[in-house]
């Protein structure tokens, strides 16, 4: 069978028996080097997208690879939640050790975690008798995930219309508006959801007044102040958290995505006051923070906060968002972003940019309608982004010649 027969294969079963919940290229996405994916028929793609800013440490990673391994010669894959297990309890210590957290509970994709955040800010106004306060405030152009509950809090009606009723309590307020907080905020208020820099939305930092005036409202409610730095956290921006460059601390944070470097894993962390509210019994996952995840997660921790490794972040992230800016296109209207999260934001639909990038070998994603985003592997050089670049700018202008 050629290349050609063997890519058309795999669409075809694709197309016959998976669910078309995806609208997926036509190529198929065979191995990976460092920062480029390869099809089956052996055309590169330079990787700005890393799996949804998942795959911090790029392809092939030799620790990565170690880990998985030395995982694997234990003869187990899995045991459950019902026993002790080295690597879960040692990514929860690596967790708390780095970050403003007591505790960690491990689940298995970020929806799960905000699903958990949600539970937890719940409960602790449950244990004071307060039952009543179940609110969580959630705000415009945010994402935290499909699932029912994270689903009522992810404000965009083409998510939520077709799958109502979703969780009831969910209050919206606007994004960087203190006012709309303000008036949002209240005695009923469990917990308040934030992304401190928007991804899905169109990567929109909060400004630092914002998230303060959160912190100060929920501190006043007496409400959980949940950060979600599904996207944002690890690394992403500079710093190991995003929250560090606001000086703003929450009460429980969710991590996803580049946890485990492509391997699925979520976690809530949290203070000791939110953890002393969650009792046996309250919340759990069969799979959650076992063997083969926690053991790379552990990999992926140690690596990302190395203050080398932030400080590379850092300045490729700052050479990127130069780079973008100095492009000349009557199609861009804004760059924005922080660290290794960039966005363009176009006056056009972003979609087919993305699209016209596969042509030229280079994969990007959209980020809501007009926005086109970057989120490659935080192990990318300058080369890598002088390469994007040039594919992008004849990427613009042919669009804006078209
Ligand atoms: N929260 C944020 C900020 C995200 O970007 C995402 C995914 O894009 C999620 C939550 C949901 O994560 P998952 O797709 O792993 O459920």
């Amino acid at each position: 069978m050629t290349t050609v027969d063997l890519t058309q294969q795999v669409i075809d079963l694709e197309q016959t028996y998976v669910v078309q919940s995806y609208a997926r290229p036509p190529f198929v996405l065979a191995r990976g080097e460092g920062v480029t994916l390869y099809d089956t028929e052996g055309n590169a793609y330079l990787d700005f997208v890393a799996g949804i800013a998942v795959n911090a440490l790029g392809y092939g990673d030799a620790d990565i690879t170690a880990a998985i391994q030395q995982a694997l010669s234990n003869g187990v894959l899995h045991v459950s939640n019902l026993y002790h297990t080295a690597p879960h309890a040692e990514l929860a210590a690596l967790l708390c050790e780095k970050s403003f957290a007591d505790r960690v509970l491990f689940c298995n994709s970020g929806a799960e975690a905000n699903e958990g955040a949600i539970k937890f800010a719940r409960k602790v106004a449950y244990e004071k008798g307060k039952t009543d306060k179940t609110e969580i405030v959630t705000f415009t152009n945010g994402f935290h995930g499909r699932t029912i509950g994270a689903l009522a809090v992810t404000p965009k009606e083409k998510y939520q219309k077709p799958f109502a009723p979703l969780m009831p309590g969910a209050v919206l307020a606007e994004f960087n508006s203190i006012e709309s907080a303000q008036a949002a905020i209240g005695p009923k208020t469990a917990g308040v959801i934030v992304e401190p820099i928007q991804g899905e939305g169109g990567i929109n930092p909060a400004t630092p007044e914002f998230l303060r005036a959160l912190r100060e409202l929920c501190d006043k409610h007496d409400a959980v102040l949940i950060f979600d730095e599904i996207q944002c956290g690890l690394g992403r921006t500079g710093t190991l958290w995003a929250h560090e460059q606001y000086g703003v601390t929450p009460d429980i944070m969710t991590l996803a995505k580049p946890l485990a470097n492509g391997l699925p894993i979520g976690a809530v962390l949290c203070t000791e006051a939110v953890a002393s509210a969650i009792k046996p019994g309250d919340h759990g996952s069969t799979f959650a923070g076992g063997l083969l995840v926690a053991s790379v997660a552990k990999v992926v921790v140690e690596r990302i906060s190395q203050p080398e490794f932030l400080a590379h972040v850092t300045e490729v992230g700052a050479y990127l968002m130069e780079r973008l800016a100095e492009i000349n296109s009557p199609l861009i209207k804004e760059v924005r972003g922080r660290g290794l999260m960039a966005g363009i934001e176009l006056t056009i639909p972003a979609v087919p940019l993305v699209k016209e990038g596969f042509r030229q070998g280079l994969l990007t994603v959209n980020a809501g309608d007009n926005v086109l985003r970057f989120v490659p592997p935080l192990i990318i050089e300058k080369k890598h982004i002088d390469a994007m670049i040039e594919k992008l700018t004849v990427i613009l202008s042919e669009a804006a010649n078209a």
